[in-house]
């Protein structure tokens, strides 16, 4: 996991996993349009792992910044299935 092209694999597996979705707004992207994004960010003590890396659009990963996911998800687009979907994910 430490050539560029399988760090590239990784991050689009990622991608793909979540079929091209943003993990937030729940909307579809290119792969090259979609960043990835810490859930728990690395200033909190998350980590660069799969299970701590969702997709998402540049627009939703700016917002959230470094905000808490679920708090941020739940201000911006109130209760949704989603939040469950990365819950699952992330645990
Ligand atoms: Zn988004």
């Amino acid at each position: 996991m430490t050539s560029p092209e399988a760090k590239r694999m990784w991050r689009r597996a990622i991608k793909e996993h979540f079929n091209c979705q943003c993990v937030y707004c729940g909307e579809t992207y290119e792969l090259h349009e979609l960043t990835l994004d810490h859930v728990v960010p690395r200033f909190c003590g998350g980590q660069t792992t799969t299970r701590n890396l969702v997709p998402s659009c540049r627009k939703c990963n700016q917002n959230k910044g470094t905000n808490n996911w679920l708090t941020w998800m739940r201000q911006t687009f109130g209760h949704t299935p989603r939040e469950r979907r990365i819950m699952e994910y992330i645990t």
